[in-house]
């Protein structure tokens, strides 16, 4: 698909989200939500649902968990317009409440789509309702900072899926927002890992064979941490850490 065609298919998906009543949560809503971003990225950023804000203006992640996503994202530095973002559902649960599975199901088939229109080398998934999608039974406060080839169902079976905690529970426990910064370190390396798997060709997740390069560990889970690899030479290691124009670039 050219960027042209997939930034028609991305519309399209998005006004069938804009008249959809798949689920109840179509009667509350001011606007669906369907994502937005960069057509062209590798990246897709997967978040639960909208809140207030974001049924208001219909974009995702533009209250208070939206600014700490930016900061994550500058954090290694990258930026929104860089990325796309989406959510499981894309009608506001009642008072955020969380989604129900019913719905998550009834919705599932467009957050399908935008990953197969997008076909991300990596997805970051936000929170526990979004990692379920991509790696389902794990645990999140097992599996915050790790990535592992995304589960074949989710849309997106080419990608590496990266499991961070929800920005919106960082803001209720500046435990979680560290550690969320931690995670977020990992996040340029696990991208760099989803190339290199990308270019050995397709493989079935279960079958992919140990690789010989350390950020590439992607067949068994746990298999990053937020921790920086052990760095072969200190003085060049240490440069690439404090510098940071020196991260992975996405453009
Ligand atoms: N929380 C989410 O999960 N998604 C949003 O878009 C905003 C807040
Ligand atoms: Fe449709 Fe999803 Fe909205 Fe439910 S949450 S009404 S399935 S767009």
């Amino acid at each position: 698909m050219t960027g042209a065609e997939r930034r028609a298919a991305l519309d399209a998906v998005a006004a069938e989200v804009a008249a959809c009543k798949r689920c109840r949560l179509h009667e509350g809503r001011t606007n669906a939500v369907p994502g937005e971003g960069n057509a062209d990225t590798e990246v897709v950023f997967v978040g639960e649902g909208p809140g207030f804000h974001e049924d208001r203006l219909g974009r995702p992640f533009v209250g208070q968990a939206g600014a700490l996503l930016d900061k994550l994202l500058a954090s290694v530095c990258w930026k929104r317009d860089e990325v796309f973002i989406a959510n499981v559902v894309k009608c506001r649960p009642p008072d955020n409440r969380d989604p129900e599975p019913e719905e998550i199901a009834a919705c599932a088939p467009y957050l399908i789509r935008q990953l197969e229109i997008l076909d991300p080398a990596l997805v970051v998934t936000l929170g526990r309702f979004s990692m379920a999608r991509f790696n389902p039974g794990a645990k999140i406060s097992q599996v915050h900072g790790t990535f592992r080839p995304a589960h074949a169902d989710s849309g997106a079976p080419g990608a590496v899926a990266f499991f961070m905690y929800h920005p919106a529970a960082a803001l209720r426990s500046s435990q979680v927002e560290t550690q969320c910064y931690a995670d977020m370190k990992g996040v340029p390396d696990a991208l760099t890992a989803a190339r290199t798997m990308r270019a050995a060709g397709p493989v079935e997740p279960a079958e992919t064979e140990a690789p010989a390069s350390p950020d590439s560990d992607i067949d068994t889970a746990p298999v990053e941490t937020a921790e920086p690899a052990e760095p072969a030479e200190p003085a060049a290691e240490e440069a690439a850490q404090s510098d940071p124009t020196s991260q992975l670039s996405l453009f």
